[in-house]
């Protein structure tokens, strides 16, 4: 079958058979993401996650204490 990634409007084929194909054509909203695209998203996931948790255990410093 044909897949379009929405993001780069790359076309890519799979195989009917896949287990990617199948999941697919069950849920048509799923959106196909080619190999490029699924792992730029997925290091910019885990760079988010990685800011997130940096943030969570930075702490704010209270200078109007002095007063
Ligand atoms: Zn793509």
């Amino acid at each position: 079958m044909k897949v379009i990634c929405p993001l780069c409007d790359k076309i890519e084929y799979l195989d009917d058979n896949s287990f990617q194909a199948k999941r697919l054509r069950n849920r048509r909203k799923h959106m196909f993401l080619c190999r490029k695209c699924y792992e730029r998203i997925e290091v910019k996931t885990k760079e988010r996650h990685a800011t997130g948790k940096f943030r969570l255990y930075s702490v704010k410093k209270n200078s109007s204490s002095l007063i």
